[in-house]
This record gives C-alpha cells, structure tokens and sequence, in this order.
C-alpha cells in the first residue's frame, strides 16, 4: 500500500492564489518502466524502496498513478529567456506534491516528461531518455562535489517515442527539489498579479526558504538580500569547479539556491572563461566567464518584480534595491575567492591573493591546461601530464604559490588536505557521460550506474577513479550540448 512506500505528502503550493498554477494531472504513458532509481536519496526521502521495485514504482514515476497525498498541479512562471521576457510555465512538468521527510524538511517532488499542461504553448510536452538520465548523472554529480542542487530519484521510460531531431525513447524524470520557486515565479506574479498575489508569493518563499527572516523590518528587502547571497555563494561554487549551466534564464534560476534545469549544461575542460557548450547560446552569453555577470542581472530582475514590496514610494524602493544589488559583486567576489584559496590550500586571507590565484587562471588559459587536473596536479605535487608547467611563467608562480604556503601558520600536510577536499579527483567528463549514455539507450545501465559510483565521492581520489580524470581526445569536432 501508499503507506507501505512511506509518502507523506503535503500539499502548500495549493494555498497560493490561483493565478500561479492550475491543477494538472501528468497524462498516462503506454509502458512505464522504472530504468534508474536513487535508493539512498529515497531513503533520505523517508520513501521505501522494496514497494516501488515492482509496477507499483513504474506507476507512480512514469505518472499513470498519483501517490497517496499528492494533488499534481503545474506551476506558472515567466522569464528572460536569453534577455526577452515571456510567460512560460511548466510545459512538460507536474508538481505532485511535497513530500515531508522523516526529519521535517520539505521537498517538491515532480515529474519532468508528464505530457501536455496549459503552459505547454507548442511542445509536446515529453522528455526523452537520454536528456532525463543526463540530468540525473550531472544532478548527482553536483551533490557529491557538494553544490547544492536538485536532485534525481527516479528515471522512468514510457514505452512511448518522443520526436526532437531524431526520435528517441521517451522518459519521466522524478525531480526533487527544496522548491521550484524561480526568479520567474516573481516575474511573473509582478507582471500577470495583483500586488496582494505577489506578497502571497514572497511570504511563501520566505515561509519555505527563510524563516528567520521572520520580524525583520523590511522583509522583503531582507528576501532579497537574502537570495543574493545565497545565488552569490551557489554560482562561486560553479565556477570553483568549472560547471557551465548553459541556460541561465530567469525561469532556470531558483528562490532557494539550489542548481536547477539541467539541459545544456557540462563541465569546462581545459580552462577558458570563454567555453559554451550549448548549440543554441550563440553569443556566449552563457559562457563560463560571463556566469557571474549573469547571475546579477537575473538578480535585478528579482529586484525589479520586487519593487513594490520594497516601499510604497517607488523612488525609495528602487533605491533600496540599488542598494541591495549593489552588493552582489563583492559578495560573489569574497565567495569565488574563499573557495579558491581552499582549493590553493590557504587558510587566511592575504592581500596579493587575488593576483595569485588570477594569475594561475590566466596560465592555465595561455596554455591549454586542464581545470580540473591542474589544481589536482598542485594538490599532489605531481606536477605532469601538461605543457603548463615547463613554462618559466608558471615555475615562477609556483615559486610565489610555495613562499606563500610557507608564510601561514599550518602544516604542509593541513594545506594538502585542505587542497584535497577542495579540488575534486573527477568530474563529469563529457566524453564519459556521453559514453554512459550510449550504452543506457541501448539497453545496458551498467556504464552508467559504474559513472555515478565514481561520482558520488569526488575527493577521495581513490585508485578506481584514476582512469575517469583525462578529458577526451582532442577531436576535430567541439563537444555541442543541447535542451
Ligand atoms: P527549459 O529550457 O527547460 O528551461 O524550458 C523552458 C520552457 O519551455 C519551460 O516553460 C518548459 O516547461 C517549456 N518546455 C520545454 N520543453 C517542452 C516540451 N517538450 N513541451 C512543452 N513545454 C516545454
Ligand atoms: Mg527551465
Ligand atoms: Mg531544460
């Protein structure tokens, strides 16, 4: 029974004003089958796995049967896709409910693939397999680097074809998340709400996400003090390892600062602030270096539909979101470079540590040298394997990086710690998830259920994760992600 798998749904989006979402139940598929499930997110879940290991499990993730408690609804957002504002919504998505876990906390669980909604404009409203299991690899990825994330409990195949460029299997993924509030949420109680639906809208995410901001004197200022800083500390932590969101419009970027909408996304290889992977970003505006930038601008868009929550006199609340805003690059700044004194080993902070590390980046670009593997080189002291450190330029760096370990106070031994818990043995490399991939579509889960153990726990560097650190081949064709 519904008890038995241990859901404990609830249902709060649904005290919200109308106007943010309807009800919508996912549409039946043909043939659900249950292709990757997340035991020990399960488990964290309070949700039994044996119950679900059965048609029951298919059921359920592929959509055909709502588990005990839910009430599946399609949220309403807008956004700025790409710069241009429009109403989007949960296309190909259902909300089904939120699952309270055995310690409290309180999680959206939807199904992405689930068919048509009336936000769905001309899509189809499906998914296919190989897209829902890349953001299951790449999801679970980010939790074990640490980055908070949604996450992936479940993959379901339909038995039906989805028709994108080719025709492919299609899938229903399960997604968990702390919520899908977005920027575009507020974008769109701003522009199609009442003032009142858009207060609703901000009490709520502070209810959810920050309830200590509770008797605070501007509130909603607080908010969105609040959300810069946690955007600021969740983009510093992508670049830290060298992650590329690949689509970072206002709909895809969250109230709670969870990572979120895995499409185009992959990691940088050889380190260049100018890597996109993404076929459709053109211009780059969604290029490695330019993430910072972008994640401020998504912010005063917050700030913009905040507004008349800030004062009632416009003037004043736009001065109090300039004021708020204004904050965001030295917030970033002091994150990206706490980080990246972690990942050099440095426990204090010291003045010329900006040059140093910014120095090291701009070598590392001049040369062709691996991200990830550079600073794994450095952690060990074995430094191989890359052009970069025959340079004169670099050995004299390393020469300052080495004085500069030897002028604080711990150990030798405590800075390689620091160094390995900070600088990760292995990363999604394209060429392995889409190696994984492959041979999922045809059939056989076991390169990639192998992909994801190696994934789980990036800074062991354990002996097994050896031969997953080289970035593919140089070939003649740049590796291209899609939506
Ligand atoms: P995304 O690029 O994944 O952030 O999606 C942008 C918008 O397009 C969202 O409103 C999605 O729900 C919608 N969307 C994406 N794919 C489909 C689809 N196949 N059918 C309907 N809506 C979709
Ligand atoms: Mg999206
Ligand atoms: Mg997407």
């Amino acid at each position: 029974t519904d008890n038995q798998a241990g859901w404990k749904m609830d249902n709060s989006y649904l005290q919200l004003p109308n106007i943010f979402y309807r009800q919508q139940k996912p549409t039946k598929v043909k043939a659900p089958e249950v292709v990757i499930f997340n035991e020990s997110l399960a488990e964290e879940l309070g949700l039994n796995c044996e119950p679900f290991q059965n048609d029951k499990g298919a059921a359920i993730f592929g959509g055909n049967e709502i588990p005990n408690g839910g009430v599946p609804l399609a949220q309403a957002y807008a956004g700025h896709q790409f710069g241009h504002f429009t109403m989007l919504g949960d296309g190909r998505a259902v909300l089904l409910g939120e699952q309270i876990t055995p310690d409290g906390k309180r999680y959206d669980i939807q199904l992405k693939g689930s068919g048509r909604t009336p936000y769905s404009r001309g899509g189809d409203g499906r998914a296919g397999l190989g897209p829902m299991l890349r953001e299951f690899i790449i999801s679970e990825a980010m939790t074990g680097l640490g980055i908070p994330t949604t996450r992936s409990l479940a993959v379901t195949s339909t038995g039906e074809e989805v028709i994108r460029e080719t025709i492919q299997a299609g899938a229903v993924l399960t997604r968990v998340a702390a919520s899908h509030l977005r920027v575009g949420t507020f974008q769109f109680a701003a522009n199609w709400g009442k003032k009142e639906d858009l207060k609703e809208l901000a009490d709520y995410a502070i209810k959810r996400h920050y309830p200590d901001l509770d008797g605070e004197e501007n509130l909603y200022l607080s908010f969105l003090k609040k959300v810069i800083t946690k955007q600021a500390a969740l983009i510093a932590k992508w670049q830290h390892v060298g992650f590329i969101h690949g689509v970072m419009n206002t709909d895809n970027m969250s109230i709670s600062g969870e990572t979120i909408d895995y499409g185009p996304c992959a990691f940088m290889d050889n380190y260049d602030p100018a890597t996109v992977f993404s076929s459709i970003d053109q211009e780059g505006r969604y290029a490695y270096g330019n993430q910072p930038y972008i994640a401020g601008w998504n912010l005063s868009r917050l700030a913009e539909a905040l507004l008349p929550l800030l004062h009632e006199n416009e003037e004043e609340a736009v001065k109090l979101a300039e004021e708020a805003l204004s904050a965001y690059p030295d917030t970033f700044e002091m994150e990206f470079l706490t980080g990246m004194r972690q990942k050099l080993g440095l426990f204090h902070e010291e003045k010329e540590d900006k040059t140093l590390i910014s120095e090291l980046l701009n070598l590392m670009n001049n040369n062709n040298a691996d991200y990830t593997n550079t600073f794994k080189a450095l952690t060990f002291g074995k430094l191989e394997g890359s052009e970069l450190f025959k340079t004169e330029a670099f050995i004299q760096w390393h020469e300052r990086w080495q004085q500069r370990l030897g002028r604080q106070e711990e150990s030798k031994e405590d800075a390689q710690e620091l160094m390995r818990n900070n600088n990760p043995a292995v990363i999604p490399r394209n060429h392995r998830v889409e190696e994984a991939l492959e041979a999922a579509t045809k059939g056989d889960m076991s390169v990639l259920l192998n992909l994801l153990e190696i994934l789980a726990n990036p800074y062991e560097h354990s002996a097994e994760q050896a031969e997953f650190c080289q970035p593919a081949p140089p070939s003649a064709n740049p590796y291209r992600t899609f939506c």
